[in-house]
């Protein structure tokens, strides 16, 4: 059973206007545990009538919280931030009972996630606009950022706080309000944060919460209704470009944060006690379920050899369990879905010659656990090559040359996260240009951040989350033209 110092952080309602409410149908559907199976508890599953009224709730409230000063905004934000703090240990035992990593891990996001309501609190008060010379002697031109009104946040259950957060802490902090649908897996974290919202003292129809089983109606409504002026989303490119279409008849502004296959290249002239270290943070953390994880370790050929065999002796002494066990370092998948992904990435590699090095099958744990994987000997017609893994499993490609490398780094439709080590300072440039990518992490497995901009070219998305460009996805420019001077 799980345990809560406060237990009313738990909840079995959604959170709407203020009210904490059942589905008009009154039916819900379970969250359960992916390390047992066990069930945690059982949350609304509604639909467009219940998002709606939370879309008319967060439109009501919005002038007055638009009327706010910024610093008025930024004081509710750091209340937030400090209760969530405040609330760390609680908020880690209920996201690792729900999505499975690691105790440490969820504390770890807990924090990170938290860091964005405090790092827009701060920026929104900096949301300048401009006077611009005239093009003619009468007349004065000035530029307003206005916030652009209801905000729909639909997100992932990879990162059940930090991924709400870092959407709805610019779109709060400018002066917009929120309504969040949760992920399936995860919505009990999210709820928990409207708790401590409703705390802080975010007015009642400025952060909403609506949960559903399955996400259609409610993403219909949220794409569909005319008073909602902003989608931002982060999920799989498939679900987003359905999004996207859907946002069209009414023209929103999109943010879209999608799959990534993120290349991971270690050259001859790496430091590679540095690389097997980037590489495990990179590619098994969250037992490699994040968007940003690397999915194809591309390694020069002088140091294959060694680098596989150093990274097979650090991957070996994984400790696999609970993620609420104390010591493990790999939680299960979230469900079994994501399982049978991972098998039959396995499957169709080995069948067309990868080797595996170590691992390869279900944990003798059950459930949701997987052995973290090494393959070698991958290609690029193996399907994981194209396919975002999110599980434990690292494919080695072997390259010759610089330029080998890179084209294979970039033979993808996707453009999230690329990471390379290298010492050559001329490679280092060379390469980091060379890479079709919104974020290139460079001898450096951890790239994300509050204070720097996350977000993907090509199919990875649109738009940047975090750092000083994060508030723009959610601000209106205005241009006034004062003339008759
Ligand atoms: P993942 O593969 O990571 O689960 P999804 O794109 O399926 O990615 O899910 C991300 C979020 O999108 C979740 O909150 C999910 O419920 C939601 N979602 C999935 N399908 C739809 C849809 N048709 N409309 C709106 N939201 C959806």
């Amino acid at each position: 059973m799980m345990q809560l110092s406060d237990p009313s952080l738990l909840r079995a309602q959604a959170y709407v206007g203020g009210a904490w409410v059942d589905a008009d149908s009154g039916a819900t559907f379970p969250v359960s545990n992916p390390a047992d199976a066990s069930l945690i508890g059982a949350v609304p599953d509604m639909g467009a009538a219940e998002t709606a009224r939370a879309i008319a709730a967060a439109n009501a409230a919005w002038p007055a919280w638009r009327a706010k000063t910024a610093k008025d905004r930024a004081n509710i934000l750091r209340k937030w931030y400090d209760l969530i703090l405040a609330n760390a240990d609680d908020l880690a035992v209920l996201m690792t009972t729900e999505q499975g990593k690691p105790l440490a891990e969820a504390r770890g996001e807990v924090v990170y996630g938290a860091n964005f309501l405090e790092w827009f609190a701060e920026e929104a008060k900096r949301v300048y606009g401009d006077t611009i010379p005239a093009h003619g002697a009468d007349k004065r031109i000035l530029v307003l950022k206005e916030p652009i009104g209801v905000v729909a946040a639909i997100t992932p259950w990879n990162f059940p706080i930090a991924m709400i957060t870092r959407k709805c802490a610019p779109a709060l902090a400018v002066g917009c309000p929120v309504v969040v649908k949760p992920a399936e897996d995860t919505p009990l974290s999210a709820l928990a944060l409207a708790v401590l919202a409703e705390r802080a003292g975010v007015p009642a129809g400025i952060f909403n919460v609506v949960t559903a089983r399955h996400g259609a109606a409610i993403g219909g409504e949220l794409t569909g209704n005319p008073l909602v002026r902003k989608l931002s989303f982060t999920g799989s490119t498939q679900v987003g470009k359905l999004l996207m279409k859907q946002c069209a008849d009414t023209v929103k502004k999109v943010s879209l944060e999608l799959g990534g296959n993120a290349p991971f290249i270690v050259f001859d002239d790496a430091d590679l006690d540095a690389a097997v270290q980037g590489a495990l943070a990179s590619k098994y953390r969250n037992a490699g379920q994040t968007c940003v994880c690397a999915n194809r370790l591309l390694v020069q050929e002088g140091v294959y050899d060694a680098f596989t065999a150093k990274l097979a002796a650090a991957v070996a002494a994984f400790k696999v369990g609970p993620g609420l066990g104390g010591d493990s370092q790999q939680g299960p998948l979230i469900n079994q879905n994501a399982v049978e992904k991972v098998e039959r990435l396995i499957g169709d590699a080995v069948a067309k010659g990868a080797k595996v090095v170590l691992g390869g099958k279900r944990h003798a744990l059950g459930h949701g656990f997987f052995e973290p994987t090494i393959l070698t000997e991958v290609t690029p017609d193996m399907d994981v090559a194209r396919q975002e893994i999110f599980g434990p499993v690292a494919p080695l490609f072997k390259f010759k040359t610089e330029a080998e490398a890179v084209r294979m780094a970039n033979d993808t439709e996707f453009g999230l996260a690329a990471y390379f080590y290298a010492r050559d300072i001329a490679r280092v440039w060379r390469v980091a240009e060379q890479l079709e990518y919104g974020i290139v992490g460079i001898n450096e497995g951890i790239i994300s951040t509050e204070v720097a901009p996350f977000g993907g070219v090509k199919e990875s998305g649109i738009g940047r989350e975090g750092s000083k460009y994060g508030t723009d996805d959610f601000v209106e420019i205005k241009y006034l033209c004062l003339g008759g001077i």
